[in-house]
């Protein structure tokens, strides 16, 4: 078969594939194509195109259910594929779509570097740092002092950065920004986000051989609120915020889960643009500016934020700063600030950009949000080290995106400082994912009920152990409990850092399983009046309170349990027997049943608060499973339970952020508790009652099990994981892991000598003082900490020392990481340093030999750069980890000469 002439093209020639259209019509042009005439690198482009129209087909079909083509023009793309991978084996790749079989899709998230890099913008945080920049562009430019400088002002969306590749129009791929020079490849997913289309649409004399189109994806509020209620609706957590749900949309491996997500997406920026050779200079839409970019972009049909202006002095950028910081509420997505561009690209090229932003835009933020909201209570909480720290029970508010009910006041005269008192309105700040901080009370809200505040008084007594608090030394801040041994709460606070990821990494080790093991008797009730030993829920009607509660004639509180756990010592001999008995103290929660007719009946239950009335379940056993034929009551009063027994021992204590720690409500509660069942009958209507539950115990839970296992696979941890889990003061995995490679057991650091140990790199005189003195406690007769020391090495632990199995290519070199790096946590970022024998400091200073750079740095970048010192990204320090140099050090990159944005 030979190729014939249609509309005066020749079929399979350069022109015919680049003007092939996604329409029936060309899709039954293909099979007149014979593939074997095509050169390696026209199939390759034939290829990329077809194989794009068909996944998009795919997706269109199977995960959105709603086809784009017909299944003609489809069979025909994809034979016509099938063909051009037989010609040419190279482009048969098992990601290509030939090989998707039905609706199963799986996003591979391979790295793929992005064409021109994707710069992040610097931040200011207010207006003299925002005026600073503008003089500085305009000096730069010698621009004239009156004559007007055009910017663009933009909205800040608070979403996720994607980039778009499309080749002669078709979106051959979607990118994460990653470090900005390689990123993700969730194709896939962005395929499925309805507002980016699959081909730019427009004039074809308009459509570039190649461009990068650069945007956010984000969830509007109200998509965020649909999305939050589905989540509730089948008894899933809520996202905190918009963006969060953006973000874990997006990363999802499956796109039919991203397909169900609502997306939006609006472009920012340009990055690569070749016309190539079929427009000649004059034949197409120019792109000189900014937004002149954002009109191509809405010929193409991609979708531009509606708030952009054109700005012309600094007093219109204001203008824009203060318009948007007062009607923030009523726009359709979260907005953290303000983003002026230069506008012209020929001015944008002269000033360039540094080593992580460009010069020619800044994004301003906004200050953090504040809002009023009552202080209930001022309650105590004692920490790992016995510090006592008061913290602010408010009444939940609702708070740059999330809720908050409690937050850390630091310590006492911190409260006296900022002049609270229980009862006040006081007003609490927060900026973007920081802990909530309380700023202090509201004083007009005062005026008439004086008679109903009064002032925090430190207590003079552990709330846990009732020893005496006192400052560890004098003139100390903080005060402490001094009864280290055998307070309940520090062994509750020690156990759950033992079980963290720094320590032992024992899952499923979380802070409810170690209250449980160490403090069963907290939240006992104190009167009798408020316990239901047989009340696991109480349901009632949309609108309707519960009845009162009033305890059955002779119910007297059960006797106090004895800790399971009263010192670490104990933790290796843990039996599955010791925990059968084990309960816990939890709450009744109220649950609103509501019935949803349909075909079926559907009763969902959703938590609606909390009664204020105990009852005490089964820590670590599953509760009897009855079979289905006993009555309903019984089995749904197992599975509430088996909810409750879940969120006992699955809290994984390690994922646990900083700023959990201080706003516990939102890791200790159990999930809301929604069942949702159906019946095929109406049900009856049933007045608020609670469900009773059958005596007896039943097997222990999954999460038990694995918890012992756990436990059991951590004899045989590194030292410096045992070090850490000793809870020693200011010891941190960085500096167990240098002194475990000096003392390879714990025989030999029980002698360590503190001079020595102080002399070691990253320890230093305050920790080397700490871990001797506890070790010459341990050595005391009868010392507990002796006791803990005698009972691990029984059990075999302390005897395993890490091999030094890397090379020490960081030998004599002091490396500072600042800011979030995508592929290092900070700690793990430290380790790969140290394991490679550099030094990882946390300032910068002349002798430091490279500061690497991630996003958002703060002023270690800038002392740097006033210090000379070399910086690195993220992909020039993975080079350095892995070869002990990081390659060429020029500030160039790879940036192309074409214009580009965010
Ligand atoms: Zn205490």
């Amino acid at each position: 078969m030979t190729n014939v002439q249609a509309d005066h093209i020749t079929i399979g020639s350069d022109e015919w594939i680049s003007g092939l259209k996604p329409d029936d019509a060309d899709a039954m042009k293909l099979g007149q194509l014979d593939v074997s005439s095509l050169s390696a690198s026209q199939a390759q482009r034939l290829w990329a195109r077809l194989a794009s129209w068909v996944e998009s087909d795919q997706i269109a079909y199977y995960v959105n259910n709603s086809p784009v083509s017909s299944d003609a023009a489809y069979d025909a793309r994809m034979r016509c594929l099938q063909a051009l991978e037989a010609d040419f084996p190279s482009l048969d790749t098992p990601q290509s779509p030939t090989h998707r079989v039905g609706g199963s899709f799986s996003n591979e998230f391979t790295s793929v570097r992005h064409p021109t890099r994707m710069m992040s913008l610097d931040d200011v945080f207010s207006i003299d740092e925002l005026r600073e920049w503008y003089q500085g562009v305009r000096e730069d430019l010698n621009w004239p002092e009156n004559k007007p400088l055009a910017m663009t002002s933009e909205v800040k969306i608070d979403g996720l950065a994607l980039n778009l590749l499309y080749r002669n129009g078709v979106l051959v791929q979607g990118l994460t920004r990653g470090d900005g020079v390689t990123g993700e490849d969730i194709t896939l997913n962005v395929r499925t986000i309805s507002s980016i289309p699959q081909n730019l649409g427009g004039s074809p004399a308009d459509i570039p051989e190649f461009v990068e189109i650069r945007g956010e994806v984000f969830m509007r509020f109200e998509d965020f609120d649909e999305l939050n209620r589905q989540q509730e609706a089948n008894g899933k957590p809520p996202f905190a915020n918009p963006r969060n749900a953006a973000a874990g949309s997006l990363r999802q491996k499956d796109p039919h889960v991203t397909a169900q997500r609502s997306l939006s997406f609006y472009a920012h920026g340009i990055g690569r643009l070749t016309w190539g050779p079929k427009h000649p200079e004059g034949s197409h839409d120019e792109v000189v500016d900014q937004s002149q970019a954002y009109e191509l972009y809405t010929k193409w049909g991609i979708p531009v934020s509606p708030y952009n202006r054109i700005v012309n002095s600094f007093d219109e950028i204001l203008e824009m700063i203060d318009h948007y910081g007062k009607h923030r509420s009523e726009i359709e997505h979260a907005l953290d600030g303000i983003v002026v561009k230069v506008e012209d690209i020929a001015l944008q090229r002269r000033l360039g950009s540094t080593s992580r932003a460009p010069r020619w835009a800044i994004a301003y933020k906004y200050p953090p949000e504040e809002v009023n909201t009552e202080l209930l209570n001022i309650t105590v909480q004692v920490g790992r080290t016995g510090r006592i720290t008061p913290v602010a029970i408010l009444k939940p508010v609702y708070v740059a995106g999330s809720t908050v009910s409690r937050t850390t006041l630091h310590n006492p005269s911190e409260v006296k400082r900022k002049g609270i008192l229980i009862g006040d309105t006081v007003v609490v700040r927060k900026a973007g994912d920081v802990i909530p901080e309380l700023v202090g009370p509201v004083l007009e809200k005062r005026k008439g009920r004086e008679d109903q505040l009064r002032e925090f008084v430190m207590p003079q007594n552990c709330p846990s152990c009732g020893a005496k608090l006192a400052p560890a030394k004098e003139n100390d801040k903080d005060i402490r409990c001094p009864n280290v041994e055998s307070c309940p709460a520090q062994l509750t606070e020690r156990i759950i850092h033992l079980a963290s990821r720094k320590a032992f990494d024992i899952e499923h080790l979380g802070e409810q399983a170690a209250i449980a093991l160490t403090n069963p008797e907290e939240n006992r009730p104190e009167s009798v009046d408020v316990y239901t030993p047989n009340m696991r829920a109480i349901i009632v009607k949309a609108g309707q309170e519960p009845v009162p509660y009033t305890p059955p004639e002779g119910t007297e509180l059960p006797p106090i349990q004895e800790p399971v756990l009263k010192s670490e010592a104990g933790l290796f001999s843990l039996k599955i027997e010791d925990l059968k008995e084990v309960t816990a103290w939890r709450q009744v929660p109220i649950l609103e049943e509501t019935t949803i007719e349909g075909e079926k009946w559907r009763t969902i239950r959703r938590k609606i608060g909390d009664s204020g009335l105990w009852y005490q379940a089964p820590a670590f056993y599953n509760l009897p499973k009855f079979d289905a034929s006993e009555a309903s009551e019984a089995s749904e009063a197992s599975e509430a339970a088996e909810i409750e027994q879940e969120s006992a021992t699955t809290d994984d204590s390690a994922g646990v952020q900083a700023s959990q720690e201080t706003n516990k409500s939102t890791d200790t509660q159990p999930a809301e508790t929604t069942q949702e069942q159906e019946t095929a009958q109406e049900p009856a209507i049933q007045e608020p009652v609670g469900y009773l539950l059958r005596e007896g115990q039943g097997e222990p839970g999954r999460n038990t099990l694995l918890m012992l296992e756990e436990i059991d696979k951590a004899r045989s941890a590194d030292l410096w994981r045992v070090l850490v889990a000793l809870s020693i003061r200011h010891l941190g995995p960085t500096s167990a892991r240098v002194i475990a490679r000096r003392y390879t057991s714990l025989e030999a650091l029980e002698h360590a000598d503190e001079e020595e140990l102080a002399e070691l790199d990253g320890v230093g005189p305050e920790i080397a003082h700490s871990v001797a003195s506890w070790f010459e406690g341990a050595r005391q007769e009868g010392d507990w900490r002796g006791q803990i020391l005698q009972a691990w090495k029984a059990a075999g632990v302390g005897n395993h020392t890490e091999q030094i199995t890397k090379p020490q290519i960081l030998e004599g070199m002091t490396i500072v990481v600042t800011g979030t790096l995508e592929h290092f946590s900070r700690d793990s970022a430290k380790e790969s340093i140290i394991e490679r024998g550099g030094k990882a400091s946390g300032s910068v200073s002349k002798k430091t030999t490279y500061v690497v750079l991630g996003a958002n740095p703060g002023s270690k970048a800038a002392k740097a750069e006033s210090l000379n010192v070399p910086t690195l990204n993220e992909e020039q320090f993975k080079q350095l980890i892995e070869t002990g140099n990081p390659g060429e050090l020029s500030q160039s990159e790879e940036e192309g000469t074409e214009p580009k944005a965010q």
